[in-house]
């Protein structure tokens, strides 16, 4: 126990790529702050079926596609219990994700998609034991320290409505958010 790695199914993968590059004007959206979506609490999944398997292959086509390296389903508008993480060995996929164990502290600036041209020191555990279930319907159990709990733990905060600016001070959101605001209509 402790150590078992996630599923990688580089399969699907394989297949949501060449499928994003066939159809692009499908591809789903990131939703942004402050679409209301992303501060509902996503619901439990009760069957990891072929809809699952689904929406996992949309958000790996909407992560790869935005360069993150981790997504969650309320991001592209899904309020369903499912995160990827991808720190470079491949895409992980884990269903209704609890944190069931957590150790010590630490503080690392992080960016989330849904907030463009933002960086907020976030204080999350430095060792996390975390439950959840893949696409093979089999139970996972992973015990991770330091930046890849951190992704697993951003990511878990999306599926409970909890985004990175929640975790700093009202003034200092009002500041940043500010300043999105401003970044983003220099783009239009
Ligand atoms: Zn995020």
């Amino acid at each position: 126990m402790g150590n078992e790695r996630i599923h990688v199914d580089q399969f699907v993968n394989d297949l949501a790529l060449d499928e994003a590059s066939e159809d692009k004007n499908r591809m789903d959206k990131i939703r942004i702050y402050p679409d209301p979506i992303l501060r509902k609490k996503a619901q439990t999944i009760e069957n990891i079926d072929g809809r699952v398997k689904d929406i996992a292959d949309r958000m790996a086509r909407v992560m790869y596609a935005n360069k993150g390296i981790g997504l969650a389903a309320p991001q592209i508008g899904i309020l369903s219990r499912i995160l990827i993480v991808d720190l470079g060995e491949g895409r992980g996929v884990l269903i209704n994700p609890e944190i069931v164990e957590q150790e010590g502290e630490s503080v690392m600036d992080e960016g989330c998609l849904s907030l463009p041209n933002i960086k907020v020191p976030v204080k999350r555990n430095e060792k996390v034991l975390i439950r959840g279930w893949n696409l093979e319907c089999k139970e996972v159990n992973m015990e991770l320290f330091g930046f890849p709990g951190r992704v697993y733990q951003h990511e878990i905060d999306h599926l409970n409505g909890v985004l990175i600016i929640h975790h700093i001070s009202r003034l200092k959101r009002e500041l940043l958010l500010k300043k999105m605001r401003k970044d983003l209509s220099k783009h239009i």
